[in-house]
């Protein structure tokens, strides 16, 4: 986790049960969880169902091709 919030990358969080995804900024994470923490064990909650049953993946930001992706501002993330 903190490794992942120094190189930049992006962490997407997808949902089992809707298949509902968001993606954060490590470094925002960082800021809201703890950075001790294992990136598949953060708490994420979808924001659409509710379940705290995500799959999280890690991936470094490509700045010259950003796909279009929303970013998150995770504020209340524990
Ligand atoms: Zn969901």
């Amino acid at each position: 986790m903190g490794e992942a919030a120094r190189a930049e990358m992006l962490v997407t969080a997808r949902c089992r049960g809707c298949g509902h995804a968001a993606s954060f900024l490590a470094s925002d994470l960082a800021s809201v969880a703890d950075p001790a923490l294992a990136l598949d064990r953060l708490p994420f909650r979808c924001r659409e169902c509710r379940l705290r049953d995500c799959e999280v993946n890690a991936e470094e930001i490509e700045r010259d091709r950003r796909p279009g992706i929303v970013i998150w501002r995770p504020t209340r993330l524990r």
